[in-house]
């Protein structure tokens, strides 16, 4: 856990005690902060203060949690309310009351960034985009990992920044702390000088948090208006929105493009196919490139770096058909990569796909271009005969309604070299509890084929 002097004798109110709120209320007690904490659920309120009884045991000290609701107690003099990135603040009235007593309403990102002048000498590198964030920050932390500094990955991934053991500098140099972050995380975060910063993609999401597509594109660029001017960004600058960021960050600016990378040594990298992971790996070979690694140790992680659960994942082949787990793709744009990364053989399309839940849009647009990949098409869920009727006019359509009656009726279709690909292009809370769930369902179903 990473404690600091920083938050020694100040104020903080916590709202939210899931795993980042938890891990924030006991990084600050720790820390000799006063901390006033509250979640509506009774369950996580009893939670946090035998967390912290437990703490208190621990390091033997008379550390304390108080329990109350931010939106009843005087918060003048507080030093911040830390919210949980699903506060939506758009629309809930502690932003209001936070803006009247003067009080920022912050993130455990920001706690970190506060943190930072008390932690050995370190680096961070902060990653954002529409897309590909968890990917590209898994293969960066890969490739530091294996050029052997010590290094640690959070935010939006992994276990919460506050709750992991500070870097120590070893022989190889210093720490480097990756860290995904969403555009939530973003607005919570005031101070955050990224070593590194990363903007993969912009494409319209999320829009019920921001006023409008603008709101969403100001929150990413707020990652790169933080940055000190010596300090570099690495910029996909493949979309609109990602240039004209681009053209105005007070840092160095390093554009990446997915066509930087040459084709036939991308075949040599099994869990990075498809053009949006040549956009992931030419920025994560700019990243790596800013902290001075050298490029044989790059191509050589590039090729042992594994895929991420859920993400383009191979389940496994079953008579010569590949089955395949995207069920974190939950939006057209996300989807679209995934189709363009079985293109057709002799003009005839090879995948199966599986798509629907809950819609993002009412269109597929970015996936159109690919509709010649698709053999046919498996319509679930909610937004499943909303699909079903979009792609009649330009594929086989099986409106399937169930995953599990999609990957039965796929297998039954698929002639060996095709490919089952589950990408919904939707949210998955119709049918499952998350994509995760909907993905293990994905791997069950095919397991049952057998
Ligand atoms: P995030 O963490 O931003 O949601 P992931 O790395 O988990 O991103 O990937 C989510 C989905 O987006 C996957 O289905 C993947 O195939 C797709 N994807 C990955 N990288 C990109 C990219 N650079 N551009 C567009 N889509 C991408």
């Amino acid at each position: 856990m990473i404690v600091s002097q920083a938050f020694a004798g100040k104020t903080y109110a916590v709202l939210g005690l899931a795993r980042s709120g938890l891990a924030t209320v006991e990084t600050l007690v720790a820390s000799g902060a006063r901390v006033i904490a509250w979640d509506s659920q009774e369950k996580a309120r009893e939670a946090a203060a035998d967390a912290v009884q437990a703490l208190s045991n621990e390091i033997d000290g008379d550390v304390q949690l108080e329990i109350g609701d931010p939106m009843e107690i005087d918060l003048a003099g507080f030093d911040g309310i830390v919210v949980s990135p699903g506060v939506p603040l758009n629309k809930h009235p502690i932003a209001m009351r936070a803006k009247i007593a003067g009080v920022p309403i912050i993130g455990d990102i920001e706690l970190f960034a506060l943190a930072r002048p008390t932690l050995p000498p370190h680096k961070v590198v902060g990653i954002t985009g529409t897309n590909g964030k968890s990917t590209t920050t898994a293969l960066i932390h890969h490739i530091i990992e294996q050029a052997g500094y010590p290094t640690v990955m959070g935010g939006n991934i992994g276990l919460p920044i506050l709750s992991q053991p500070p870097l120590e500098p070893n022989l190889h140099g210093m720490g480097v702390y990756v860290l995904e972050l969403s555009s939530y995380q973003i607005d919570l975060t005031h101070s955050l000088d990224c070593d590194v910063a990363v903007l993969l993609n912009i494409t319209p999401d999320h829009l019920d948090r921001y006023n409008g597509f603008e709101g969403y594109v100001a929150s990413k660029a707020r990652l790169f208006a933080m940055q000190s001017a010596g300090h570099v960004a690495v910029i996909a600058t493949e979309d609109e929105p990602s240039r004209s960021i681009a053209a105005s960050v007070p840092a160095q600016l390093s554009a990446a493009k997915a066509a930087d990378i040459d084709a036939d040594a991308q075949l040599g990298w099994p869990a990075l196919q498809g053009p949006h992971n040549a956009q992931n790996a030419a920025v994560a070979i700019a990243v790596a490139q800013a902290l001075d690694i050298d490029d044989a140790t790059i191509m050589a992680a590039l090729a042992s770096y594994a895929s991420l659960p859920h993400r383009m994942q191979a389940v496994k082949t079953l008579n010569g058909v590949l089955y395949v787990n995207d069920s974190k793709a939950t939006n057209a744009a996300s989807t679209a990569p995934a189709l363009g990364a079985w293109p057709a053989k002799d003009s005839k399309p090879r995948i199966h796909w599986i798509l629907g839940g809950v819609a993002k849009s009412d269109n597929l647009d970015e996936c159109v271009p690919y509709y010649g990949n698709v053999a046919q098409a498996y319509t679930i869920g909610e937004a499943g005969h909303m699909f079903a009727d979009l792609l009649r006019p330009h594929m086989a359509v099986d409106d399937s309604e169930m995953l599990s009656a999609a990957v039965r009726r796929a297998a039954r279709n698929a002639q060996p070299g095709d490919v089952v690909l589950l990408s919904p292009a939707c949210a998955s809370f119709d049918q499952f509890r998350d994509f995760e769930a909907r993905g293990d369902a994905f791997a069950a179903a095919v397991s049952a084929l057998e």
